[in-house]
């Protein structure tokens, strides 16, 4: 069956497999009119729905708001990989900027993180499909071995002595990827649903006592205004949670970049597909490729894969409710087939794709400015499920702390607390640099593949330097 023949039936956007399967909610009514509250939160996804969850149960009296454009849930945080896992973009930088013991703390709080999300689900009694298998990832050209290697030592050498390298036998003990010749193995991290996650969240803070309108787009955050077409909502604190949506505030245009990222989920495979196989842990997936792939076995069966595709679009616009460009789905139809030739003839269900919040540095951040009471979280690139929740409860303690009802944590101390970047650049220079990045990362793939040397190729090397990844 030919790439075409296996995507020509494929559902493209719906905002995401995992909706298709849960079904689109109906929204919550919208803001109707001017309003007060002690925190206004914008956005309903995991940082804004979080934050307001840890806020009401440290204080059951604070008058929280959540203001969503659409319904909780629209954004990434109802489209992603369900990778719950313990990365976090910019540690390396962190270390940089405010030493290794910074960072490892950092790196700490980010294991204990992805233990928290799973802790608080089983204590809720909410499923979200998680499964704590841990996340592989698999070398498949021997640059991409060299790359494992180095990255296996180097989170190593940030107190992950619970991590394992596998080589090729092991790892195929494990799951059967054409050409896999290493892998590397933390156990800090979980596959799940992402909407079954985000569904509960929304319905759990309502039940809390936390306000959330649907169906209402934030125009212009000012200090302790929310301004919308139906009302503005005053508060000391105006947090805004909008990641890959950012640029669509009023004044926000050029402060994260929304970069795409789009999925595709086959139809079931049978008990045979998987035999051939294997992935009986349900690890989430993932590889060393400089344009990177990543994937879980979901709760049904299927395989749910994602890459990068058309990385970003001009003038910062996103997609239409999840759709995908064709050669996107075919692209990420030939990654699964390479990864598993049984899977040929296999359907692909679904194609959707989503935007992630991109800062100029690429390092996350959570800040509370504590002269205009405006906070934000964020910018936490590809890696936003875990980092989500920590930012949220940092978040809290920023704001309990600001409000005399805490002082100094734990988290508040953490190196990536009120870091600030410079804005990207204007068009058309922020998009000729991403889609030159994002081609030189499959030149450099390509030519990995094709000499199969140990050495990275210098091409990636050169935009990751370009983009001021490193
Ligand atoms: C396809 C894809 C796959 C991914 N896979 C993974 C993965 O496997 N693991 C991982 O760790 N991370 C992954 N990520 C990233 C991760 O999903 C995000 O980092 C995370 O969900 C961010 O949560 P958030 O609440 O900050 O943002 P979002 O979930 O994007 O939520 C922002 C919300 O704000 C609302 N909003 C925006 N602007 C306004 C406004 N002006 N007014 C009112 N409301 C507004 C939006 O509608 C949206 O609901 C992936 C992302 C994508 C797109």
């Amino acid at each position: 069956m030919s790439s075409t023949d296996a995507t020509a039936s494929t559902v493209n956007g719906g905002i995401s497999f995992w909706y298709a399967q849960a079904g689109i909610p109906v929204p919550r009514e919208p803001l109707t009119g001017d309003a007060t509250a002690d925190v206004v939160i914008v956005g309903g996804g995991y940082t804004g729905l979080w934050t307001a969850y840890y806020l009401k149960k440290a204080a059951p009296t604070l008058r929280i708001v959540v203001l969503e454009q659409r319904f909780c849930g629209y954004g990434a945080s109802g489209r992603n990989g369900g990778w719950l896992y313990n990365g976090i973009a910019g540690r390396d930088r962190y270390a940089r900027l405010h030493g290794r013991e910074a960072a490892v703390r950092l790196q700490r709080a980010m294991n204990d993180t992805v233990a928290e999300v799973v802790r608080v689900a089983a204590d809720e009694g909410v499923d979200a499909g998680i499964h704590p298998g841990g996340v592989l990832e698999v070398a498949r050209t021997p640059a991409q071995l060299a790359r494992l290697k180095a990255f296996h030592e180097h989170e190593l050498a940030y107190g992950e002595d619970d991590r394992e390298l596998y080589g090729a036998r092991e790892t195929a003990e494990r799951i059967r990827v054409a050409g896999a010749v290493g892998s590397t193995w933390t156990p800090h991290g979980a596959r799940l649903n992402p909407v079954q996650l985000v569904t509960w969240l929304a319905d759990v803070v309502e039940g809390l006592g936390v306000t959330v309108h649907e169906l209402t787009p934030v125009t212009e955050i000012r200090p302790r205004h929310a301004v919308t077409p139906y009302g503005t909502v005053r508060a000391p604190y105006v947090l805004r949670c909008t990641e890959g949506f950012t640029a669509n505030l009023k004044g926000q245009r050029r402060t994260w970049l929304p970069m795409n990222s789009s999925m595709i989920a086959t139809e079931p495979l049978t008990a045979e597909q998987w035999a051939s196989i294997g992935w009986d842990g349900r690890e989430t997936l993932g590889d060393m490729a400089h344009a990177y792939m990543y994937a879980q076995r979901t709760d049904d069966d299927r395989i749910a894969l994602g890459g990068r595709g058309v990385p970003y679009r001009f003038g910062s616009r996103t997609d239409n409710d999840g759709r995908t460009q064709p050669a996107t789905i075919e692209a990420l139809h030939e990654i699964l087939v390479g990864f598993f030739p049984s899977l040929t003839g296999v359907r692909v269900a679904h194609a959707w794709s989503g935007v992630l919040g991109v800062p100029r540095d690429w390092c996350a951040t959570v800040t509370l400015d504590r002269s205009t009471g405006l906070g934000w979280a964020g910018g936490y690139v590809g890696s936003g499920v875990a980092t989500a929740n920590l930012a949220a409860r940092t978040l809290r303690d920023l704001v309990q702390r600001d409000s005399g009802q805490g002082g100094e944590t734990e988290l508040t101390s953490l190196p990536w607390v009120n870091h600030r970047v410079r804005k990207w650049e204007p068009e058309p220079l922020r998009w000729a640099g991403v889609q030159g990045m994002y081609a030189t990362y499959r030149t450099a793939d390509r030519r990995e593949t094709a000499s199969l040397s140990a050495q990275s190729s210098r091409l990636a090397r050169w935009a990751d330097r370009v983009a001021g990844r490193h």
